[in-house]
């Protein structure tokens, strides 16, 4: 790996060394490797002075935390959050090896390409060239190269928090994801909060017996597979919130479909309309319950006297754990007679506000590459290390800079999915941006000035 050339050379060579890695993060304490990532970035970081703080919760499972000093001590500081697993692959549902990192005309394949390697590797390098410049952040900037957020960061930024807040802690954070376009009239997404979630597991209690005579019989993998079939027909209550009406304005759909699709009561009519962005926009606007895990039975010829069914529920703003017992026992009807519902996990949504001068410096980074492009403030459907800053009344923002090439509906499709790639001009667009967007917000007007090379802004 080469330290010179262009930002988006070395974010482009760092990326593909983070997926080649494949630190892949199947749920197990005995995956994820991060340790690799972190040999990767320390190798990277050589020579520039910067060292860092390794943790390893468990065997492998670390992360690493640099901190570049501001030059005064009672400007606020901003992390830069990456993580550096990724999910597991099916590799027959890929057209190319998900872990080469293979560059073909232009766009970088890679499972994690997306999620969110490009984003730590492009973090990596800013935080490099700040060090090795003559720029001096007024705050402290930190980079975190975290562990384990692909399951519950439980060895990441939940461990930190917990152990070494002192590491990870600022005043305003930067993660993943964002940068996608909205409308002609470009509108960058901006990740400002995230809806919460729920665990729930449904136990099935039905009566055993012999599988040679069904009728008759209470089998409880027939009940367990009615429950399941119901919960994904339940439509619940559509809830218009004021992201996805923005998020909806800004698109450009008929008027007809953009009534409809703010309209609580005439939402899915308008849902078809939407091609690849229905199940963001259906998330965006419900409390989902998605059955993940069923289990039922032990012997082939034995009906089954008990089964479970795992809820992924991911919960709007302001839904209570009583809102989120009452949607499953709406959606079960007379089925909850034969279902118990256990566990009480549950995580609130988290919402940052925007007024604040590291929003407004997004802004201003973003121009850069789309002089009339607006910020568009959205809600991610999806559980991002945001909400571990969120909630303790950190802003936190999912921020990146895509191609035109790029609806969210494309974006959203490749999160966890086959052929997960990014172009060449999205990685050169966010690294730009980011670089921008660390030194407005920690310009020092006595000292700033800016010594990053004029390529990088004309991608
Ligand atoms: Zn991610």
């Amino acid at each position: 790996m080469s330290i010179g050339g262009t930002l988006s050379q070395q974010t482009t060579e760092l990326l593909q060394e983070l997926i080649r890695n494949a630190a892949v993060n199947d749920g197990t304490p005995g995956s994820g490797h991060e340790h690799l990532q972190v040999r990767t970035l320390q190798r990277f970081f050589e020579g520039s002075g910067l060292e860092g703080v390794v943790v390893e919760p468990h065997p492998g499972r670390q992360s690493l935390i640099v901190r570049i000093e501001g030059t005064d001590p009672t400007a606020p500081s901003l992390a830069l959050v990456g993580h550096t697993d990724v999910v597991p692959v099916e590799p027959s549902g890929w057209s190319r090896d998900p872990f080469a990192g293979e560059i073909v005309d232009g766009v970088l394949w890679g499972r994690g390409a997306i999620d969110m390697l490009n984003l730590t590797a492009a973090y990596a390098v800013v935080t490099r060239a700040i060090a090795t410049d003559r720029f001096r952040p007024r705050g402290d900037l930190i980079f975190a190269a975290v562990a384990d957020e692909e399951n519950g960061s439980r060895f990441g930024v939940g461990w930190l928090t917990e152990h070494r807040l002192d590491l990870i802690d600022a005043d305003c954070v930067l993660t993943e994801s964002g940068g996608a376009h909205a409308g002609a009239q470009p509108h960058l997404g901006v990740m400002v909060g995230e809806k919460g979630g729920a665990g729930r597991l449904l136990r099935v209690t039905g009566a055993p017996g012999h599988g040679s005579a069904p009728w008759g019989s209470r089998n409880a993998a027939v009940i367990a597979a009615e429950a399941v079939t119901r919960l994904a027909r339940h439509r619940g209550t559509t809830v218009i919130t004021p992201q996805w009406r923005a998020y909806a304005e800004a698109l450009d759909l008929d008027p007809d479909t953009r009534t409809a699709l703010t309209d609580p009561d005439r939402f899915y009519e308008g849902l078809p309309h939407l091609g690849t962005l229905d199940g963001f926009a259906h998330a965006s606007t419900h409390t989902t319950i998605s059955p993940t895990i069923v289990r039922a039975g032990e012997k082939g010829n034995v009906i089954p006297g008990t089964a479970t069914v795992q809820l992924d529920i991911r919960i709007l703003p302001d839904v209570t754990r009583e809102d989120v017992e009452g949607l499953i026992r709406d959606a079960l009807g007379d089925l909850i007679e034969h279902i118990e519902i256990e566990g009480d996990w549950f995580g609130e949504s988290t919402a940052s506000p925007i007024d604040t001068p590291l929003f407004a410096a997004l802004g201003s980074a973003v121009r850069r590459a789309y002089p009339s492009a607006e910020l568009l403030p959205m809600l991610g459907v999806g559980g991002t290390d945001g909400r571990f800053y969120r909630r303790r009344g950190i802003p936190a923002y999912g921020f990146g800079v895509l191609s035109e090439r790029w609806d969210y509906g494309t974006f959203r499709r490749l999160f966890h999915g086959n052929d997960e790639r990014i172009d060449l001009d999205s990685i050169a667009l966010t690294v730009d941006a980011l670089d921008h967007a660390v030194r407005t917000f920690h310009a020092d007007t006595s000292t700033a000035t800016r010594t990053r090379a004029p390529e990088e802004a004309t991608v």
